[in-house]
């Protein structure tokens, strides 16, 4: 069997279409929703992070403002710009780059963030709301993930779920977002026994743990959907020829670069798999659109504006 590839850039475009012509309306309306970055100090990987966020606001027709303090700034600077952005009516997001720098308190810094804008979902009150399944901002990455397994028609309700993390950002909304789509769900950490066995009965697995190819292809379920959230640089060259040894033209790539990028699924899951999220390609694309799609429903939420009638009073199963 050679798994239907879940292609996130593909999806990514359809968000896209669909989130322009959500701006334009708003606009029409006299609201341009705005997303405020906050890129501290001169780290080059938050700085790209940071540029295509900003690229993606105007691409989509959003406001968008960079805040770039020095990598020397305090905690306090930090609280006192969190709030000025908590106050301006203009802002609909807040984003705050991580990491920040040690004598910064990073966990202050963030839950100072007005749940209302808090477009990363990292705020407790938001993941509060999760928790009771009431509209709210739910973390991108997640976010995403449910979009790859609606868009494909890949069935949730009484599936068996199994997530391999349990991190705040991702595994735990994960869990709770297949839960609350009526999934039966298995969350899976560092000290769960017999992996194998418990993904064997994984309808659909999500694997989040930040090891290259972990999940070996035989432990999948046949015709199981398979969403792979991790991207890990493989830079060791036995470890790239183990992974990709049925894949030539990658392992061609990885001797021209000295790196190539591999998820947390084995990539042989092709064979064994019926549904799969290649790496790059599938989640990762996803997260900046559902952070953009996040700061239009941050907007409508906060403004009480071309909100549809069920979003206004109460809990949406599939609205997240
Ligand atoms: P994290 O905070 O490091 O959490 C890792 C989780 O995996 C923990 O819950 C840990 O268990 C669990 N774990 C680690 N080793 C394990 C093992 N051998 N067996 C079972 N569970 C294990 O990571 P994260 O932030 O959630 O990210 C996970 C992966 O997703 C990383 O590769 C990251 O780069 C990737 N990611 C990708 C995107 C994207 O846009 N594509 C976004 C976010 C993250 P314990 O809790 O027991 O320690």
């Amino acid at each position: 069997m050679t798994a239907r590839i879940l292609d996130g850039t593909k999806i990514r475009d359809e968000i896209f279409a669909e989130l322009k012509e959500e701006v334009a309306s708003l606009v029409a309306e006299g609201v341009r929703p705005g997303l405020a970055a906050v890129l501290v100090g001169e780290n080059p990987a938050s700085q790209l992070y940071v540029k295509s966020k900003i690229a993606a606001c105007e691409q989509l027709g959003l406001a968008s403002w960079l805040h770039t303090p020095p990598a020397s700034v305090t905690t306090e600077w930090m609280l006192q710009l969190v709030s000025d952005l908590n106050n301006n009516d203009n802002v609909d997001g807040i984003l705050i780059q991580l990491p920040l720098p040690p004598q910064v308190d990073s966990k202050r810094v963030l839950e100072a963030v007005s749940p209302a804008k808090d477009v990363d979902g990292f705020h407790p009150v938001s993941m509060g709301m999760l928790v009771s399944n009431r509209p709210g901002l739910v973390a991108c990455t997640p976010a995403g993930c449910m979009e790859i397994l609606r868009r494909n028609g890949i069935v949730i309700e009484g599936a068996n779920a199994v997530v391999l993390g349990r991190s705040d950002i991702v595994g735990k909304p994960m869990a709770l977002l297949l839960l609350h789509a009526n999934a039966t769900v298995t969350a899976c950490h560092s000290k769960s026994r017999d992996l194998p066995g418990i993904i064997g009965r994984a309808d659909i697995l999500v694997a989040a743990i930040g090891r290259a190819g972990f999940v070996q292809a035989d432990w999948i379920k046949p015709g199981a959907a398979v969403i792979d959230v991790g991207t890990n640089k493989v830079t060791d060259a036995a470890e790239a020829k183990r992974l990709l040894a049925n894949f030539p033209g990658r392992l061609e790539k990885f001797a021209a670069k000295g790196n190539v990028l591999v998820g947390d699924v084995h990539p042989d899951a092709v064979n064994s798999a019926g549904a799969l999220t290649p790496v790059p390609g599938g989640v990762g694309p996803m997260t900046i659109t559902m952070l953009m799609s996040n700061t239009v429903k941050a907007a409508k939420l906060r403004r009480g504006v071309g909100l549809a009638s069920k979003d206004k009073s109460q809990p949406a199963a599939t609205a997240r």
